[in-house]
C-alpha cells in the first residue's frame, strides 16, 4: 500500500490528517483528495515494478493505492479491474480513426466500472473495522458494493430508487445485501443514506462523498496508461479519453490517476479527457459550457439511469478534469444513446445506455470537428448491456414469431 499523508480539500485547499475526517471537507463541504507522497514513491518504484506484476486485476496497482490488500484471494474482489481493451476494425473504419480502442468495464465482476471503487472502499472498511458499509446507488454502485462485500463477508446496506432497472435490483438481492428501495430518485436515496450512516455509525461509500471511491476509479487510468499510453509512438498526439458523466466521480478518478502517474514522472503526455452527458441530465456540462464552477441542479429525466443525476456530487473536480486536460464536455440526445447501443452491439459489444453515451459523445466530437482521424481515442464502456434490457430492446426491432415450418419461414423470408 502507498503511505498517504492525509486529505486535501479540492475547493478550499484545507488539509486534514488521515484520522481526522472520513468524508467531505468539514469546513466547506468540498470533495477531499487523498494525498499520497508520489515524490517518495518515485524514488522507490520504476514503472517496470508495476508493469511486470502478475496480478491481472486492479490490485496490481497496490503500491499506488492508499489501502491495504483486503484479502479475499480467489474471490471476485480480486478480479475487479484489468478489463479488456478492444480495437474493432469495422468501428475504426466507420469512425474514420487511425487509433481507436474501447475499454470494456462491463467485464468487471458485477458488470460495471463501479467495482473499482467498491473494491477499494471495502478494503478501507476492513482497515477501519467498519461493521456495515452503506451506499446510495442508481444500481451499479450498489451492485458493486454488494458483490465486493459479499466476497469477503462484509455486511452491506444499499439504498436505490424504486425505479432502478430490475437486473440491478436482482443483483443487489442475490449478493445478499440489505436492500432498501426508496420512493424517490437517486438524489433522495443519497440524502437518506448520509443521514442513516451518521445515525447508525455505518461506513458510507456514497459517490462524491467518500474520498476512497476516487482512489479505486483512478485505476482505470493506470490501465489505460499500461494498455495504451506506453505503446503510443513518440510523436503521437495526446490520447483522448471519452467517458460518460453523472455524479462526475469516474471522470475525476480518471483525471486523478493520470495526475498520479504524471507526479511519478511515468506519463509522457497528459491524455485529454472528454466527459459526455445526456441532454436530459447535463448539470456538469451546463456549468462547463457557462465557463463556471457553479453547478445548478437539473431535473434529470434521461433513460440512461446510471447518469441520471439532479445534483452531481463531484461536479467541480469533474469540470476540472476536462478543462485542465485540454478535453471538453459534450451532451447527446437519448435517441442517439439508444442507437449507439445497437451500433456497438453490431461489433459484439453490449453496453447499457450510460456506456453508449460515451461512444455517442465521440461521434458528436468527430462530426463537430473536435476530434480528427489522427487523434488516438479510447472510449470507456462503463456498464454491461444486460443491466438494462428494457433500454436495449428500444434499440432493436422485436424478433418475428413464425410457425415452426419451412413454409412459414419461406414466407417470412419472402423466398
Ligand atoms: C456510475 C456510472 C457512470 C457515471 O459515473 P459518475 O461517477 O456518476 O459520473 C457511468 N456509467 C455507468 C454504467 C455507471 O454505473
Ligand atoms: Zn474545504
Amino acid at each position: 500500500m502507498a503511505h498517504y499523508t492525509g486529505y486535501k480539500c479540492s475547493l478550499c485547499n484545507k488539509e486534514y490528517l488521515p484520522a481526522s475526517v472520513l468524508y467531505t471537507c468539514p469546513q466547506c463541504g468540498g470533495n477531499l483528495d487523498v494525498v499520497i507522497d508520489f515524490e517518495h514513491l518515485s524514488h522507490k518504484y520504476q514503472p517496470e515494478d508495476i508493469t511486470s506484476r502478475n496480478d491481472f486485476s486492479l490490485w496490481r496497482y497496490l503500491p499506488l493505492l492508499p489501502v491495504d490488500d483486503p484479502g479475499g484471494e480467489g474471490t471476485p474482489l480480486h478480479h475487479a479491474g484489468w478489463t479488456p481493451l478492444y480495437s474493432p476494425p469495422q468501428l475504426k473504419r466507420q469512425l474514420g480513426l487511425n487509433h481507436f480502442w474501447l475499454k470494456d468495464d462491463g467485464k468487471n465482476p458485477t458488470a460495471s466500472f463501479k467495482d473499482r471503487a467498491s473494491a477499494v472502499v471495502v478494503s478501507r472498511a476492513r482497515e477501519i473495522n467498519a461493521e456495515v458499509v452503506v451506499t446510495a446507488s442508481t444500481g451499479n454502485a450498489g451492485a458493486a458494493l454488494a458483490g465486493m462485500a459479499a466476497a469477503i463477508g462484509q455486511k452491506a446496506v444499499i439504498f436505490a430508487p424504486k425505479t432502478a432497472p430490475q437486473a440491478k435490483v436482482a443483483q443487489l438481492l442475490i449478493y445478499g445485501a440489505e436492500v432498501i428501495l426508496v420512493d424517490g430518485n437517486y438524489d433522495a436515496a443519497f440524502d437518506v443514506t448520509v443521514e442513516a450512516a451518521l445515525e447508525f455509525g455505518w461506513y458510507c461509500r456514497n459517490t462524491g462523498y467518500n474520498p476512497f471511491t476516487l482512489e479505486g476509479k483512478k485505476t482505470a487510468a493506470f490501465e489505460i496508461w499500461e494498455q495504451i499510453c506506453l505503446e503510443l509512438e513518440e510523436d503521437s498526439k495526446p490520447l483522448c479519453v471519452f467517458v460518460s458523466v453523472g455524479d462526475g466521480n469516474i471522470i475525476s478518478g480518471i483525471h486523478k490517476g493520470f495526475k498520479d502517474l504524471h507526479a511519478l514522472g511515468w506519463l509522457k503526455q497528459m491524455p485529454r479527457i472528454f466527459g459526455v452527458q445526456s441532454e436530459k441530465s447535463a448539470a456538469i456540462a451546463n456549468a462547463y459550457f457557462a465557463n463556471t464552477e457553479t453547478i445548478i441542479p437539473v431535473s434529470a429525466t434521461t433513460l440512461a439511469d446510471s447518469i441520471s443525476v439532479d445534483l452531481p456530487r463531484d461536479g467541480i473536480r469533474a469540470i476540472r478534469a476536462a478543462r485542465e486536460s485540454g478535453g471538453a464536455y459534450l451532451t447527446v440526445a437519448d435517441d442517439d444513446i439508444i442507437k449507439g447501443i445497437s451500433e456497438l452491439g453490431a461489433c459484439g459489444i453490449f453496453c447499457e445506455p450510460a456506456g453508449s453515451t460515451a461512444y455517442v459523445g465521440l461521434k458528436k466530437a468527430l462530426s463537430t470537428g473536435m476530434i480528427f482521424e489522427e487523434d488516438p481515442v479510447v472510449v470507456i464502456n462503463t456498464g454491461n448491456g444486460l443491466k438494462d434490457i428494457k433500454s436495449a430492446m428500444m434499440a432493436v426491432q422485436a424478433a418475428p414469431i413464425i410457425e415452426p415450418t419451412l413454409k412459414s419461414l419461406k414466407q417470412h423470408l419472402h423466398l
